[in-house]
């Protein structure tokens, strides 16, 4: 049955996405060290430094696809006592783990919705930061859920989308091509038992836009002052925006 990713029709989509989601959430993080090397530790951070969520105010953020809480955390550990942040996510099994993760650490800080981030389940103008890491990929319609980050945000609002991006360093670009279509199913398959999820996660990386054409789509939104910066040679980027 699964999974010819290349060609399914957009409202099938998300539910070959939550497929994926439902079988690694309880791997997900061991999975993520180890795709990535680490490496998605330091991307996460750099995320963080761009928001620098304040320390002495009120600050009020919203975690889009914030699966198992990596950044969420990140965020109320940069952020001071008056920081919440609301993590929002598709999948059940993705947030329940976040839930085992958080304890009672951030007890009356964070909150856990479940929703589409096509359709927010919240109400306008009530985020000063919105984040979406390794998510919008997955989302079937993109436009629609940057319309929602922009709604949901106050005036003055940042938008920070980290997700994979394209390399553009010669050498670093076969070697990434190598990594990701073998490796990393491999590694899937080892740690899961399946790797089929990942030569998914794989190929939707490459259908991903451009960063300048997703910066388009973000400043189509009605996002002002948008840029991006790429890391680790354009492996990931991070687009940035404001509403103003
Ligand atoms: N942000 C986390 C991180 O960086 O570790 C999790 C990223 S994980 C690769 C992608 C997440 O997007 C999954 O938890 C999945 O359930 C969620 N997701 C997929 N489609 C979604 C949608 N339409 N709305 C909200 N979340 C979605």
């Amino acid at each position: 049955t699964h999974f010819g990713f290349t060609d399914v029709p957009l409202a099938e989509k998300q539910g070959l996405v939550d497929d994926v989601f439902h079988k690694v959430a309880d791997r997900y993080d061991l999975m993520n060290d180890l795709m990535s090397v680490g490496m998605h530790r330091l991307w996460k951070d750099a995320l963080i430094s761009m928001l620098r969520p304040p320390r002495e105010r009120p600050f009020s953020h919203l975690d889009v696809a914030g699966g198992t809480g990596d950044i969420a955390f990140r965020v109320l550990e940069a952020g001071g006592p008056q920081t919440q942040v609301t993590i929002l996510d598709i999948n059940g099994d993705m947030l329940r783990v976040g839930r085992e993760r958080a304890r009672q650490t951030y007890a009356g800080r964070l909150r856990f919705v479940q929703g589409n981030a096509e359709k927010l389940p919240l109400s306008d103008r009530a985020y000063d930061g919105y984040t979406i890491a390794f998510g919008i990929r997955n989302v079937p319609d993109i436009p629609a859920a940057l319309r929602e980050a922009y709604r949901v945000l106050k005036r003055g609002g940042h938008f920070l989308c980290l997700e994979f991006s394209r390399v553009d360093v010669p050498v670093l670009d076969t070697v990434y091509d190598t990594y990701s279509f073998n490796v990393i199913p491999g590694i899937g398959r080892l740690v899961t038992g399946d790797g089929e999820p990942y030569r998914y996660l794989v190929e939707s990386i490459r259908k991903f836009p451009l960063p300048d054409t997703f910066a388009d789509m973000i400043r189509e939104a009605g996002f002002g002052r948008v840029s991006y910066r790429p890391l680790s040679g354009g492996i990931v980027a991070i687009h940035s925006g404001w509403k103003l």
